[in-house]
């Protein structure tokens, strides 16, 4: 199982009052989305470190720095909702079912996805702006088998 949470940064065996979002599973506590240190490389889709030439395909460079961490639990699960907000696709269809739409409960097929989960929104909301407002403080502790 993958235990989500924002948990303190632990350096030298104590927590250094800073945050990342992370998961726990059988093999340690990793910082995950832009927490994590590295990031899918542009140029061979592999993981790199950020800020680091890509160590797979040597060509592709991760520019941005590594997340230094946050003050608060609640700043670390923004980092990581904004790391789904990017993540998340627009191009679902329900072929069997009619859904209302979140924002406005207009009937559609159609949804977004967003950190594996479906956001039911007509043409008209169906976009980043709608999902951002409907997943504010969305992102908190969570467990998945996966
Ligand atoms: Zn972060
Ligand atoms: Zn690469
Ligand atoms: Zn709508």
């Amino acid at each position: 199982m993958n235990y989500y949470a924002a948990r303190e940064i632990i350096r030298g065996g104590h927590g250094i009052g800073l945050y990342h979002y992370t998961v726990e599973n059988g093999g340690g506590i990793f910082p995950v989305g832009y927490c994590s240190s590295y990031r899918t490389c542009p140029t061979c889709n592999g993981q790199a470190m950020a800020g680091m030439p890509c160590g797979a395909c040597e060509r592709g460079a991760i520019k941005v720095d590594p997340c230094p961490g946050h003050p608060t639990k609640e700043e670390a699960e923004e980092h990581y909702r904004q790391y789904e907000l990017d993540g998340a696709s627009f191009d679902g269809m329900d072929e069997s079912a009619q859904h209302k739409c979140a924002i406005c409960q207009v009937w559609t097929q159609r949804y977004a996805t967003f950190s594996s989960k479906p956001y039911y929104l007509c043409d008209e909301h169906r976009n980043r702006a709608a999902l951002d407002t409907l997943t504010q403080g969305r992102v908190g502790e969570a467990v998945s088998s996966w």
